[in-house]
């Protein structure tokens, strides 16, 4: 398969390209040339087949040869190594829980499959190793580091704000050794960030180091995410049901990998974007102007997000066509006040506890359904509430217990390595 960017579409490269370099030229977004519509048959069979053989059957034509079949059906494995159920919540509402992985967030699909097939790239083309440098303000960074945990050739350095992720999320990055290391930066999410560009920019480091980076626009941390949707499809009883999926979203990736799967002929009728007050596609959607702002603060942190960068990606499955996207993508945005308060009634209402963007999904879908009374709506929880455990005990008033591999993890040793600016960065890396 060829991807062209999204900035020059005469700019074609294939699959391992794109995975190498994250972004085209003038940071430039990749998109495949075809989405192929895959087989009715398929899809009347779909649960027979095992999660590994769909998601194979899925991401196949966007990587073809380019990872032998074995190989990429090993990487899929690997990648899809948990549950994802869908739950009953309410009439008419089910739960797809996606928070089962190493890190407990969905992010962990997308890092394993792009450290399976980066991996795989390096030691076929017998490449001098990488090393991937993220910023995190929380949970890209933890996912990243586990889904890349003894990958040959792949040297991992995330940067995080001292003082100012969870305790648990910090754990998460600063516990596992081996390839992954941590740099606890004094300053805040922004400074790490603009360390992460600097050094991405600066000539003497890229002499020295291949560098890359893991975040969404990556192709191969992008696809993967329609495995979800297949694999919900899956689970449902009553198929012939007109389905509505309802995405919590920041950067936009998960919910066009959930419209791209829908281009491919996954039978849901519709997505709802589900935002926070980082609302800038809520209103796209009702003026048809895209107007980015600065993000804005909330209990759904993962989300706030003012500029998506996958926005571009979903415009393209429309071939910009305002009204087409309209029929197949609804967007509603909340506030925390509400956000809190559907944490605390469907607790006491089910019994099912949300995390704070699942309830972000959660309240999106139950907007879109007042007004669509034959649908069946499933929206995403893509963190479990532990990772906001004050924030959810606040709201139920009530202690929420551990999981096992939480509490695990409590009781192991932090170490990082100490910065407070580009030049420790830089010496770090040179080293
Ligand atoms: C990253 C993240 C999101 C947003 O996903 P996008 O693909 O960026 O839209 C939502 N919820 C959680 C918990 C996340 O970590």
């Amino acid at each position: 398969m060829k991807y062209f960017s999204l900035n020059d579409k005469n700019h074609k490269v294939n699959f391992e390209t794109a995975v190498l370099n994250s972004l085209g030229p003038k940071k430039g977004l990749y998109f495949p040339q075809e989405i192929k519509k895959l087989p009715q048959q398929f899809f009347e069979q779909i649960s027979s087949l095992t999660p590994t053989q769909i998601a194979q059957k899925a991401i196949g034509p966007y990587v073809e040869d380019e990872i032998p079949p074995a190989e990429l059906s090993k990487i899929i494995e690997n990648t899809l190594d948990f549950d994802f159920p869908v739950k009953a919540v309410e009439d008419r509402v089910g739960v797809l829980e996606l928070f089962h992985g190493p890190t407990l967030a969905f992010k962990d699909v997308g890092a394993r499959f792009m450290a399976g097939s980066l991996g795989y790239f390096i030691k076929k083309g017998n490449l001098p190793g990488l090393t991937v440098l993220v910023a995190t303000s929380g949970d890209t960074g933890g996912a990243v580091a586990r889904g890349f945990l003894k990958v040959k050739g792949i040297e991992v350095v995330i940067l995080y704000p001292k003082g100012k992720v969870s305790e648990i999320q910090e754990k998460q990055l600063t516990t596992l050794g081996e390839n992954i290391t941590a740099l606890e930066v004094d300053g805040p999410f922004d400074t790490c960030q603009n360390m992460v560009k600097t050094a991405f920019l600066d000539p003497e480091i890229r002499q020295h180091k291949k560098l890359t980076s893991a975040n969404s626009i990556n192709v191969a941390r992008w696809l993967p995410q329609m495995f979800y949707y297949f694999l919900a499809y899956r689970q449902l009883k009553h198929k012939d049901q007109k389905l509505a999926f309802s995405v919590p979203s920041g950067n936009f990736g998960n919910i066009c990998a959930g419209l791209l799967a829908k281009e491919m002929g996954l039978p849901i009728d519709h997505f709802v974007a589900a935002n926070n007050e980082n609302n800038v596609v809520t209103r796209f959607l009702q003026t048809q102007k895209y107007e980015p702002t600065a993000s804005v603060q909330t209990i759904s942190n993962a989300m706030d997000v003012g500029d998506p960068s996958n926005f571009i990606r979903i415009l393209e499955l429309f071939s910009n066509n305002f009204e087409d996207l309209k029929k197949n993508l609804s967007s509603y945005s909340v506030s925390d006040s509400q956000t809190k308060q559907a944490v605390k009634e469907v607790f006491e209402n089910t019994g099912y506890l949300l995390d704070p963007h699942g309830a972000v999904g959660y309240l999106g879908l139950k907007e879109f359904l007042k007004t669509h009374k034959d649908h069946y709506g499933i929206f995403l929880e893509t963190a479990h509430p532990v990772k906001f455990l004050e924030t959810i005990e606040a709201v139920i008033e009530k202690k929420i217990p551990l999981p096992p591999e939480i509490e695990n993890l409590k009781h192991q040793e932090k170490k990082a390595v100490q910065i407070s600016d580009y030049e420790d960065l830089k010496n770090f890396l040179l080293k």
